[in-house]
């Protein structure tokens, strides 16, 4: 991901020799005059660097959060493995222009937390985490604090609650992005049905970001999955399947297509860049 963040940079630095010409010799600090900043990553600038883009070039940050889960035979983290390539995918596409946060790896991760290598954080400490870190970004001058979800369950209600607040007390502007609910149109344009937690949405997801990280081999059909209970009907812990259906009768995986599944890689990423780019320009065209 790495080499796909620096290719937007060369282009830039191709296309300006006049400029190039003109700026200072080597060592002469040139990052106020650079069209891009030289990372996207929170963790990789310095705080000179820092100071030179926020917020005078860049108001936005996104920060990804996940956990560690079951997912079928997709990996443990595949809810954080989502997230982070969806922001390294999107942050510097020129309506979003957006730094990004370390990723928060931990969360609530409820009635899956009994299987082998979940880690579940209970929700007080999350709560309280989370919105301590939301205020710190705000502290640092971001205006847009993007927060794209990988993990759904009480993770989302407690995100969205925080976000909420952080907005309206520190006057910044909150968007939160749980990217497999915003794809269900997606889901069912691509697969025609439906998907689930580890479904045939989520591990074709994951499937697209790196194939190594679902074992085909270990999946032996529908047998492994169980769908959500409608509300109030029951609940278990553990949770008796690590894959669960949206719907019953439908959405988990069938054939593990390469070509499927980075498509449908590829139009989630844009749906998601669609609703943050739109969402960052209509804040600035009511003037937050
Ligand atoms: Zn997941």
């Amino acid at each position: 991901m790495r080499n796909l963040l620096a290719f937007p940079l060369l282009l830039a630095v191709a296309a300006e020799p006049a400029a190039a010409q003109a700026r200072p010799a080597a060592g002469t600090p040139t990052a106020t005059a650079a069209a891009a900043p030289r990372t996207r990553e929170m963790n990789d600038l310095n705080w000179m660097e820092f100071a030179e883009w926020v917020p005078a070039r860049v108001r936005t940050v996104i920060l990804t959060v996940g956990t560690l889960e079951p997912h079928g035979v997709a990996n443990n983290g595949a809810d954080n493995t989502a997230p982070v390539a969806i922001a390294r995918a999107i942050a510097d596409d020129a309506g979003i222009n957006a730094f990004i946060a370390p990723h928060v790896p931990y969360g609530i991760t409820g009635s899956m937390a009994p299987y082998p290598g979940a880690v579940h954080i209970p929700e007080a400490a999350y709560r309280a985490y989370m919105r301590a870190l939301l205020d710190e970004l705000a502290r640092n001058r971001f205006r847009d604090i993007i927060i794209i979800n990988g993990h759904g369950g009480a993770q989302t209600a407690v995100l969205s609650e925080i976000a909420r607040d952080v907005a309206l007390e520190k006057g910044v502007n909150t968007l939160v992005v749980n990217w497999w609910s915003l794809a269900s149109d997606v889901t069912l344009r691509v697969f025609g049905t439906d998907g689930g937690h580890a479904g045939i949405n989520e591990t074709a997801f994951i499937q697209a970001i790196d194939s190594s990280l679902v074992q085909k081999s270990r999946y032996t059909g529908p047998g492994m999955a169980t769908a959500n209970p409608a509300p109030g009907a029951w609940s278990a812990v553990p949770f008796p399947s690590a894959i669960t259906l949206y719907k019953a009768g439908s959405g988990w995986p069938t054939d593990f297509n390469q070509v499927v599944a980075d498509r449908y890689y590829r139009e989630v990423v844009t749906a998601v860049r669609e609703l943050v780019a739109g969402t960052i320009v209509k804040w600035k065209v009511a003037g937050f």
